[in-house]
C-alpha cells in the first residue's frame, strides 16, 4: 500500500469514527469515568476504569460510616445485607431475576463453591467433572482440586467439542463464557441445553462477559454461574466476585464453605449449621465492605443502560478496530485470533504478533493501553461505556506505526 492511499484511508476512517461517535447513544457515559484525554484505555477487560462517583462515596464510607457510626453501620448503613443488595444490582446485567446473585469472595473461591455444590447436587452416580481445556488457569486449578476432594475424575475438553464430552457420567461442566485470550464467545444456550440433556449441571464463568454482553442466565436455564466485577463492571482492583445459583436449585445447594454468614440465624451463634434460604446461602464469612461498597457505587453507572445497547456498541467497536487494523497495518504483521462472526465474539480483539511483548510496551508508552498475553498475543479490550470510535481509530493507527517501526 502506498503512503498516498494510506493517507486517504486515514482521512476516511477518521471521518467514519467521528460519525460513529456522533451517533453513539452511550457517548455521554465516558464523562462518568476518570480517564486521561491523551490515553486510549483498552484494558478494561483486565481492570475497568474508575467511575467518578466512587471516590466521594468511599470518603463517606470511610469517614462517616466507619469513622463515626462504627459498629452501627452494620445495620444503619446496610453493611450486613450488602452482598445480596449488590448481587441484585448485578443480576439484571446477567439476565437474572432478583434473589439469585450474591456478591463476595473472589471468582476463584466462587468457582470452588459452585463446582463442589454442583457435584453434590448431581449425586453419586456421576463421577466426572468436565472442564473447558482453554480455561483461564485458576478455574482449571480449582476444578482439579474439586475433583480430587469429591472423588471425581477431571475431563478436559475444548469448548468447541465440549458437548461431545457430556454424558451419563458427567456431574458438571465448567465453561468460560468468553475465552480470556482469544475473545471467543462460547455457545451458552447450546452447551447449557446439552448439559441438561445429559442430566448434568453447568457452571458458567462470566468474567469476560458480565457487563460486556447479554448473558441471559434465567432465559437459558443456567444452573450456576460466577464472575468477577473488576473487569467490565469497573468495581475496582480485587472487587468482590459474584455467584449465581438458579432459584429452584437453591434449596439443594450444599455449599462446601458453609460459613456463618450463610447461616439461617447467624447471630444465634448456634453450634449446628443450618443454611439460610436463597442467594444468602452462597455467602461465607464477613464481607469485604470497603471493596463491596466501592463496587456498589461503581454499578450506578449502569442505571438506565440496557446491556443490549452495550453489546451493539461493543460489536461496532471491535468491527471498526478490525477494519482500521486491516487498512493500516501492513499485511502479515498481525493476525486476529478473535472470531470474525459476531455470534462468536466477546468484547475484545486479540492479535497474534511477532514480538508482542515489546510491541505492547511501546504501545503503552505511546498512550495506547492494552495488554500482552503469553506467548504472542496483543489483547485490546473494548469497554463500550467509555471507549470511543476515535479512540479505536487511534489505537489501530499507533499499532500500525509501532509494528512498522519495529521491523
Ligand atoms: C479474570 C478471571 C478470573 C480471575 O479470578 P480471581 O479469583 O478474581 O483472581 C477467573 N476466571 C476467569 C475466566 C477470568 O477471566
Amino acid at each position: 500500500m502506498s503512503d498516498l492511499s494510506l493517507g486517504s484511508d486515514r482521512g476516511a476512517l477518521r471521518e467514519k469514527a467521528r460519525k460513529l461517535d456522533e451517533a453513539d447513544p452511550l457517548s455521554a457515559k465516558r464523562a462518568e469515568f476518570v480517564l486521561d484525554d491523551d490515553t486510549v484505555y483498552l484494558d478494561g477487560n483486565s481492570l475497568g476504569a474508575l467511575p467518578a462517583v466512587v471516590p466521594g462515596r468511599m470518603a463517606d464510607v470511610v469517614a462517616r460510616q466507619w469513622g463515626r457510626l462504627r459498629i452501627r453501620s452494620w445495620t444503619e448503613s446496610g453493611w450486613w445485607t450488602a452482598p445480596e443488595r449488590v448481587g441484585d444490582r448485578i443480576a439484571p446485567l446477567v439476565g437474572a431475576a432478583p434473589g439469585q446473585v450474591v456478591a463476595g469472595d473472589s471468582t476463584s473461591v466462587n468457582v470452588f463453591k459452585a463446582l463442589v455444590g454442583a457435584v453434590r447436587m448431581a449425586g453419586e452416580g456421576r463421577d466426572e467433572i468436565v472442564v473447558d481445556a482453554t480455561t483461564f488457569p485458576t478455574d482449571g486449578y480449582i476444578a482439579e482440586s474439586a475433583a480430587r476432594l469429591t472423588g471425581r475424575r477431571l475431563v478436559a475438553a475444548d469448548p468447541a467439542g465440549i458437548v461431545d464430552a457430556l454424558g451419563p457420567r458427567t456431574a458438571v461442566a465448567l465453561v468460560n463464557h468468553v475465552d480470556y485470550r482469544s475473545g471467543r464467545l462460547h455457545d451458552l444456550p447450546g452447551v447449557t441445553a446439552a448439559a441438561h440433556e445429559a442430566g448434568a449441571l453447568v457452571v458458567w464463568d462470566l468474567c469476560h462477559s458480565a457487563g460486556a454482553l447479554p448473558v441471559g442466565l434465567d432465559e437459558h436455564g443456567v444452573d450456576l454461574a460466577v464472575g468477577c466485577t473488576y473487569k467490565y463492571l469497573n468495581g475496582g482492583p480485587g472487587s468482590p466476585a459474584f455467584l449465581y445459583v438458579r432459584r429452584d436449585l437453591q434449596s439443594r445447594f450444599d455449599s462446601p464453605l458453609p460459613g456463618w454468614n450463610s447461616h439461617r440465624d447467624p447471630f444465634g451463634m448456634s453450634g449446628r449449621y443450618e443454611p439460610a434460604d436463597g442467594a444468602v446461602r452462597g455467602r461465607v464469612g464477613t464481607p469485604d465492605i470497603l471493596s463491596m461498597l466501592a463496587l456498589e457505587a461503581a454499578l450506578e453507572v449502569w442505571d438506565g443502560v440496557p446491556i443490549e445497547a452495550v453489546r451493539d456498541k461493543s460489536l461496532a467497536l471491535t468491527d471498526f478496530f478490525l477494519e482500521c487494523v486491516a487498512a493500516y497495518v501492513r499485511p502479515g504483521r498481525v493476525e486476529s485470533i478473535t472470531p470474525a462472526r459476531h455470534g462468536e465474539r466477546g468484547s475484545q480483539v486479540a492479535l497474534r504478533c511477532a514480538g508482542a511483548g515489546a510491541v505492547m510496551e511501546t504501545l503503552i508508552a505511546r498512550g495506547v493501553v492494552g495488554d500482552f498475553r503469553h506467548p504472542d498475543v496483543l489483547r485490546f479490550g473494548f469497554t463500550p461505556l467509555y471507549v470511543s470510535f476515535a479512540d479505536t481509530e487511534r489505537a489501530a493507527r499507533v499499532l500500525a506505526e509501532v509494528v512498522a517501526a519495529g521491523t
